[in-house]
């Protein structure tokens, strides 16, 4: 039984760009079928498994999602900065096609295949830097910083890593050693992975230190508390992402990675939720001028299918053992075709300067609520957050965040929430969402701002 089989069903849409844009309530949030799927996923989806937005979606693209009580949500969020090139795109969806009557899986271990070399050549090209640069292929996010470190491991000979306080890098077990906030990412989980570290990161709006103070602070704490010869890899977001869309103070990442140079430890940038012209330029590491060894990338690389990579410096991508690397999926050759036809759309569709349309028109619109609970608008390109805080302490206000953004979704607009905090809310639209409706969510957003009493809980 699925949900389109009831006779009295709305027709299921095809989705992409051709969907009408426009937010479309015809129903509560959630509406009957929508509430039917959510009773089924709560009697079978384990617990741990979360959702923003009580939803059944049925199709997506351009910038909104449509559910299956035909509702249709403006899309603030792109599945997590996923469908940047826009869900359902034509080119993805013609090249999935094609690849996925062709073959569906060699095992690129077992008998390689064009498309995951021309990944790989296309990430030596749009990556920063005009060195030689090699890539290995994987599933997700935290399985490319798994091999970062590996590779990084190899390369050096040294043992240990540091991470930074707010940093995301995903919820394997090394990676929630990475990542700093425990609650909901790492809380039970342990113990973690050993010969991880943690040092401060730049934090302009909570420290009010510039970058180059903020950076020695960190080095400090790496010469002091681990010491260079024991330190295989920094990894570092260029702009952090679940832990408040934090943007450094200018000077920070390049002192950082000036000092990885001078002392052999290998600079990582996960670039997984800034990468891919979200941030108005191809890669955030461009935006600070820093040129990484390694760079993971994920999130934006594939249009919506699962594809991950390590690129970097091919001396230190070349360190590993024949066979060292590699899973039995990673560079699936569906990915792969869809991650060609996602780069080919970022490279010759304008998303780069669309992404700083996009970022003005959600800056101005942030900046002029004028609302003393937003401390801080801040971000680059079409990643962008507003942090609230109690207007009298500067303290974090997650309570306002968090029902803001659910008023917000209960009036079909999509915001999801981030911060160590949780009092930011981020918005990352797909970079094909039309000017007029993203006006009309941030006139949705001001309306409930303007509706919520002061102080929640
Ligand atoms: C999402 C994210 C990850 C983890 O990616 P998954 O595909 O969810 O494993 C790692 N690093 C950053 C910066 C991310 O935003």
């Amino acid at each position: 039984m699925t949900l389109a089989a009831s006779p009295d069903a709305p027709a299921i849409p095809l989705g992409g760009p051709r969907l009408p844009q426009e937010r479309r309530l015809t129903t509560a949030i959630p509406g009957p079928r929508s509430q039917e799927l959510l009773a089924r996923k709560a009697a079978t989806v384990a617990a741990g498994v979360g959702h923003t937005a009580p939803i059944a979606a049925v199709a997506a693209g351009g910038g909104v999602i449509v559910d299956a009580d035909d509702n249709s949500l403006i899309d603030l969020g792109s599945g997590i900065a996923v469908t940047t090139v826009g869900n359902a795109h034509p080119a993805v969806v013609q090249a999935v096609q094609e690849q996925v009557a062709q073959f569906t899986h060699t095992c690129f271990m077992i008998s390689p295949y064009e498309s995951y070399v021309a990944v790989c050549e296309a990430l030596a090209r749009v990556t920063p830097g005009d060195h030689a640069k090699k890539s290995a292929l994987f599933n997700s996010g935290a399985e490319a910083v798994e091999n970062a470190i590996k590779i990084a491991r190899k390369h050096t000979g040294r043992p240990a890593v540091v991470a930074f306080d707010h940093g995301y890098h995903g919820r394997t077990n090394l990676t929630m050693a990475l990542t700093a906030k425990s609650m909901p990412y790492k809380a039970g989980f342990g113990p973690f992975a050993p010969e991880v570290y943690r040092a401060p990161v730049s934090y302009p709006f909570r420290d009010g230190l510039s970058g180059a103070d903020a950076a020695a602070r960190a080095i400090s704490v790496m010469e002091k508390q681990i010491g260079a010869d024991a330190l295989a890899a920094v990894i570092i977001e260029p702009i952090q992402g679940e832990g408040g869309f934090i943007v450094p103070a200018d000077g920070f990442l390049p002192a950082i990675a000036a000092w990885c140079r001078q002392n052999g430890v290998v600079f990582i940038a996960d670039e997984i939720q800034t990468g891919f012209a979200r941030t108005g330029a191809m890669f955030a590491s461009e935006l600070f001028g820093v040129v990484p060894d390694l760079i993971t990338t994920a999130k934006g690389l594939a249009g919506g299918m699962p594809l991950a990579a390590v690129t970097g410096r091919a001396e230190i991508m070349d360190a590993t053992h024949t066979g060292g690397l590699g899973g039995t999926y990673g560079g699936n050759p569906v990915a792969c075709a869809a991650a060609l036809a996602a780069i080919d759309a970022y490279e010759n569709e304008g998303l780069i300067a669309r992404a700083r349309e996009v970022g003005d028109i959600l800056f101005s619109r942030l900046q002029g609520l004028g609302d003393p609970r937003i401390g801080d608008v801040r971000g680059r390109g079409a990643m962008v957050a507003a942090e609230f805080v109690d207007p009298a302490t500067g303290d974090p206000d997650a309570a306002t965040a968090g029902a803001l953004a659910r008023a917000c979704i209960a009036q079909g607009v999509i915001v999801l929430t981030c911060g160590t905090h949780g009092n930011v809310l981020r918005f990352l639209p797909p970079l094909t969402i039309p000017d007029p409706l993203l006006h009309e969510a941030m006139d949705v957003l001001a309306a409930a701002l303007a509706a919520l009493p002061a102080q929640e809980a």
